[in-house]
């Protein structure tokens, strides 16, 4: 078993948290050192127990916290090569670096990463196992590719991208130009693609979905939820369905290894023998 925690997500910044039993492990740290560790103190976790911070990319919103937070924490930024180059850390900051179709390990945390479509040097989804259990998480991509459904499959929790409601976007203040970009290839995900997509990933052991990045012009909570629900709730869905906010932190939101996969696991075994 263990936690998970949005200490806050948006374009103001976004960081998640996996807590379990033999460490911490940051995704993102999108705010000021200072406000990471407001937010975690308001949790009650101590951040003195990260094994490392994980970043998909190297924007503000998603790293403008790092290297002081992993230098006071003494902890390795764990990114591509791409973001890792981009931040221009200093020889003497540690580093782990992710590449697709490898899995890495940073304490009992093991990583697997896959490239998503963005206006960045080399941005990532991530998927993180530790204690049986597995957390994807991917935002700022403009449309899921195959390589992302793979990584994302068998989750038990999926962070998910749910920008922008399209009404909301349509009749929003916004210039054309830039509705086109949000709603383009390398923009992002809007509440309906996130359902599509999370329809395509479901199975029986996905019991956490978190909705993240939400637009405070063109999204509403309510409205994102009902879009997801919509199309989740038919195929069987009773699990979490909870919502990531700018202001605010979100969690604890437990999350167990799936039956379906304790259950798969070991007649596969019995099979072989
Ligand atoms: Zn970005
Ligand atoms: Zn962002």
């Amino acid at each position: 078993m263990i936690h998970l925690y949005a200490l806050g997500s948006g374009s103001g910044g976004n960081a998640f948290l996996i807590d379990g039993p033999d460490g911490m492990l940051l995704l993102d740290a999108g705010f000021s050192t200072r406000e990471l560790t407001r937010r975690a103190g308001l949790l009650k976790l101590d951040l003195g127990r990260l094994a490392g911070i994980a970043l998909t990319h190297e924007h503000g919103d998603h790293a403008s916290g790092a290297r002081r937070l992993a230098r006071r924490h003494g902890v390795p930024i764990v990114a591509t090569d791409g973001t890792l180059r981009a931040l221009a850390l200093a020889a003497d900051e540690p580093r782990a670096t992710l590449r697709s179709a490898s899995i890495i390990e940073i304490g009992p945390f093991q990583l697997e990463s896959c490239r998503t479509l963005h206006d960045a040097a080399e941005p990532t989804a991530v998927v993180i196992e530790t204690s049986g259990v597995r957390v994807g998480l991917a935002y700022d991509l403009g449309r899921p590719t195959m390589g992302l459904r793979h990584l994302l499959r068998l989750c038990d929790a999926v962070v998910i991208e749910a920008n922008y409601d399209d009404v909301m976007l349509r009749t929003s203040n916004y210039p054309a130009s830039v509705q086109h970009r949000i709603a383009g290839s390398g923009g992002h995900l809007s509440n309906r693609a996130a359902a599509e997509l999370l329809t395509d990933l479901w199975h029986d052991g996905l019991s956490v979905v978190m909705l993240a990045h939400l637009s405070k012009q063109c999204n509403d909570p309510e409205v994102a939820r009902r879009t997801v629900l919509d199309l989740l709730a038919p195929l069987g869905f009773r699990g979490t369905l909870a919502v990531a906010a700018q202001d605010v932190p979100v969690g604890p939101i437990p999350v167990a290894p799936s039956y379906a996969r304790i259950r798969t696991a070991p007649q596969f075994e019995l099979e072989l023998t």
